[in-house]
């Protein structure tokens, strides 16, 4: 099966240029002008950009917490992402604590094996660093192709390691070739101003956001820089949303170190006033959304080069497991969806509103992504011998997001009624089309687990 691009923008992290992209079987094969190869098939690009596939490395599919399951599976969540222009996910196993981290991936294949319509692979949550998870890291490195190791400094008494298995488990990890991401929240103060709220009756959504003030990530952040500077692991903060956890980044920088950093859409669109309506509990997610000004540091830091990678974190729930918290914020499922959203928001928000350049956008959602978990350049570029994932994008039409017309099993949207410009028409997946004209031409199971390669910290 070949497959001919005709007279698209071809953008990628470092390149503009109109072009013909021939593919044949899973690859790209040529890249050039007015190419004549024949091809089974052709697809006019002329007048639409064309991007990279989008990699989403921040998602939680059919996973397990607090007592439900998020709404999207492999199967649901994986095709929603394709529709938005996202060919790949990184999900993430949580080990149980007392368990092996053996026992959680074989958890986790067992929900998602055969069931993925998109591509995907797994971080490894450690939740429980002892001498058995130790010589765990070597084989999850060397045999599974899973490289990197997620860890929680917050949610205390479930997910949450101390410093002291951090160090260890960052010893262990930088001697194996991997790298250790974190939620990077002060767990114990969290903890503790959950307890007063609840305590005082302050029950409302908003009181999910003051028990995680902008103070209790600035902290956690620069706890866990200072940590990996010690043992000069690689090290990745995921969803980072602040000024001041930013700048505790750029305070490390100027030690010469290089932390990576990730936000995710919806803390660059909407901020914390959303806590005050009724329906706050659709926002309920950790880190909370923030303030205005947090934005502009969030953008300024992609154009600075200090943010890195523009996830999602998503974790969605129906309105009614949403309402297992309508009289106590401590019980909302923390989560919010936007698989299908990210890549339209951030062209809609981002380079149509003048924030961030087509370069950089194809940079933070695809390549970024790629370079730094071990897969470029297989994925996260249009270049020779590149997997054939493709999205083809028409920069000029408008569209509005809405529940009733999405593909994420949850029943309502955090972006309701938004007006967009920029909208993805055509995806390719490994040579096959995707999407086309808003449907899905591939069933599950053709989706992926892609084994990554060892990595190091630099991109
Ligand atoms: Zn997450």
């Amino acid at each position: 099966m070949s497959i001919l691009i005709k007279n698209g923008r071809i953008i990628t992290a470092d390149s503009d240029q109109v072009a013909d992209i021939f593919i044949e079987g899973e690859k790209i094969k040529t890249i050039g002008k007015n190419l004549s190869r024949q091809a089974d098939e052709t697809i006019d690009a002329s007048g639409k950009l064309v991007f990279p596939g989008g990699i989403d490395p921040h998602v939680h599919l059919d996973m397990p917490f607090m007592g439900t399951y998020s709404s999207d599976n492999y199967e649901t969540g994986t095709r929603a992402a394709l529709f938005g222009g996202t060919t790949m996910v990184i999900d993430f196993i949580l080990q149980k604590q007392g368990n092996s981290l053996q026992a959680a991936l074989n958890e986790w294949r067992s929900r998602s094996n055969g069931n993925c319509v998109g591509d995907y692979s797994f971080h490894m949550a450690v939740t429980d660093f002892n001498e058995g998870t130790k010589k765990e890291i070597k084989h999850f490195v060397e045999e599974e192709g899973i490289t990197s190791f997620k860890t929680f400094m917050a949610y205390k008494g479930a997910l949450m390691i101390d410093d002291r298995q951090m160090v260890g488990l960052m010893e262990e990890v930088k001697k194996q070739g991997g790298l250790v991401t974190v939620h990077a929240t002060n767990g114990d103060m969290i903890d503790y101003l959950v307890s007063k709220h609840r305590e005082e009756g302050k029950l409302s959504p908003l009181y999910h956001y003051l028990s995680q003030p902008e103070v209790t990530e600035a902290e956690a952040s620069e706890r866990f820089a200072d940590m990996a500077n010690y043992t000069g692991c690689p090290g990745y903060i995921v969803h980072l949303t602040c000024e001041g956890a930013l700048n505790a980044v750029r305070n490390a920088t100027r030690r010469n170190q290089n932390v990576l950093v990730e936000t995710c859409i919806q803390y660059l669109v909407i901020d914390a006033s959303l806590y005050e309506r009724v329906d706050g509990a659709k926002w309920v997610m950790s880190p909370p959304l923030r303030e205005k000004k947090d934005q502009q540091t969030l953008w300024a830091g992609i154009n600075q080069g200090i943010v890195k990678v523009v996830a999602t974190d998503h974790c969605p729930f129906k309105w009614q497991q949403k309402l297992m918290g309508k009289d106590d914020f401590s019980k909302i499922p923390n989560g919010h969806p936007a698989i299908e959203n990210r890549m339209e928001l951030l062209f809609s928000e981002g380079v149509y509103n003048g924030r961030i350049s087509l370069n950089k956008y194809v940079e933070v959602a695809c390549t970024n992504p790629a370079k730094i978990f071990g897969m470029f350049p297989r994925k996260g570029t249009i270049g020779i011998d590149s997997d054939a994932d493709i999205v083809i994008f028409d920069p000029n039409e408008k569209h509005s997001i809405s529940a009733s017309s999405h593909h994420m099993n949850v029943d309502y949207s955090a972006y309701e009624g938004w007006e967009l410009t920029g909208k993805v028409k055509t995806v390719l997946l490994r040579g096959r089309v995707a999407i086309d004209n808003n449907v899905c031409k591939l069933e599950k199971g053709y989706g992926q687990f892609i084994k990554r390669n060892k990595v190091n910290g630099m991109i």
